[in-house]
C-alpha cells in the first residue's frame, strides 16, 4: 500500500529521477523547489513508516555489500549551513551495521594538507570492497568555499571540475558506486534554522558565527554550486538536488536513492563453503 502512495519506494524509482542532474545539463537552483514534497503524497504517519521500510531496507542491503566484500559505495553529501548533512547520515543509516559504514568529514585542511594537491587528502579516505563511505563534505570545497572566497586563483580552480570529474571516472571504473546529493534549502529556511540554534539551549553549541558570514555570501555560494551542479554530474557520478527544506522529505529521498542504486547492484551472498549441507554441530 505504501509503496503505491510513494512512486519512490517503489524499485526502478521514476519519482526520485526528477531530482537526478542529467549529465550535461546546465542548472538553475532558481528552478529547483526546496519546498517541493510532490513524490509523496500519503500524510506524516505513512511517511514514517516508510522511512522505517527504507531503514529496514538498507539495513539488509549493507549486511549483503559487506558479506559479498568486492564492491564499494561512496555517498557525497554537500549543502549550504544548516542543510541537513548530520541530519542525513543520522537518520538515513540509523540502521546499518557501524562497522560498515564510514563517515569522512573534510574541514578546513591542515597546513600538511595545504601542503598537497587537493586531493591527497581525499583519496586515502575513500571506500574499500564493502564498505559504505560517507562524504560529510567533500573535494568539491575546493570549487566551492575555495571558489567563493579566492583560495586560490581562478586558472587553478577552474581546471579542477575535470579533474574531479577523472578522479571519480577512475574509482567508479574500479569498482565504486558513486552518489551525490545537494540538500537544497532556502535561505528563508536557512534563517530559520539558525534562529532556532541560537534561541535552543540545547542547539547553542552547534551555532557557528562563522556560517553569518557564510550566509552573506550566498549568491556566490548558489553560483558555485550551480557550476559544480552543471559541470559534474557524470553517468558514473550523478548528482542529486534533494529538496531539504522538509527534513523527513529530504531523508525519504536520500533513502530512497540509496537503496535503489544498491538494489541495482543485483549482489549476491557468496557460496557457503563446500560441504556445508553434511555439517553437524554437535
Ligand atoms: P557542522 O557545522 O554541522 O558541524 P560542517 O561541515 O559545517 O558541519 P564545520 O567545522 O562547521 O563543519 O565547517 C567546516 C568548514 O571547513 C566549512 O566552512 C568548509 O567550507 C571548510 N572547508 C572544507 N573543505 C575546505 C577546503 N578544501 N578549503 C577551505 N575550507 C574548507
Ligand atoms: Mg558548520
Amino acid at each position: 500500500m505504501l509503496r503505491a502512495e510513494f512512486a519512490g519506494a517503489c524499485l526502478p524509482c521514476p519519482a526520485m529521477e526528477r531530482y537526478r542532474i542529467t549529465p550535461g545539463s546546465t542548472v538553475h537552483l532558481a528552478d529547483h523547489d526546496p519546498d517541493d514534497t510532490s513524490a509523496f503524497t500519503g500524510g506524516k504517519a505513512a511517511a514514517k513508516e516508510l522511512a522505517k521500510e527504507t531503514t529496514q531496507r538498507l539495513e539488509e542491503l549493507q549486511e549483503l555489500l559487506f558479506a559479498e566484500g568486492r564492491r564499494r559505495v561512496l555517498v557525497v553529501l554537500q549543502a549550504m549551513d544548516t542543510g541537513g548533512k548530520d541530519g542525513v547520515i543520522r537518520h538515513v543509516f540509523e540502521g546499518v551495521n557501524p562497522a560498515g559504514v564510514t563517515v569522512a568529514s573534510f574541514k578546513k585542511p591542515t597546513a600538511p594538507e595545504l601542503a598537497h594537491d587537493y586531493l591527497w587528502r581525499v583519496h586515502p579516505r575513500v571506500p574499500g570492497n564493502g564498505e559504505i563511505t560517507i562524504f560529510n563534505r567533500s573535494h568539491y570545497e575546493d570549487v566551492l568555499v575555495v571558489r567563493v572566497h579566492s583560495l586560490v586563483p581562478e586558472a587553478v580552480w577552474a581546471k579542477r571540475y575535470d579533474q574531479i570529474n577523472a578522479f571519480e571516472e577512475t574509482l567508479a571504473a574500479e569498482g565504486t558506486t558513486i552518489l551525490k546529493f545537494y540538500l537544497h534549502i532556502s535561505k528563508a529556511e536557512q534563517a530559520a534554522r539558525l534562529r532556532a540554534r541560537v534561541a535552543d539551549p540545547t542547539k547553542q553549541w552547534k551555532f557557528n558565527p562563522a556560517d553569518l558570514a557564510e550566509r552573506s555570501h550566498w549568491d556566490a555560494y548558489v553560483t558555485a554550486y550551480e557550476a559544480v551542479l552543471s559541470q559534474t554530474s557524470a553517468p558514473w557520478a550523478p548528482w542529486y538536488v534533494v529538496p531539504a527544506n522538509a527534513k523527513w522529505y529530504r531523508d525519504l529521498v536520500v533513502g530512497t536513492v540509496l537503496v535503489e542504486a544498491l538494489e541495482g547492484l543485483g549482489m549476491q551472498y557468496p557460496p557457503p563453503p563446500p560441504g556445508i549441507d553434511s555439517v553437524v554441530i554437535e
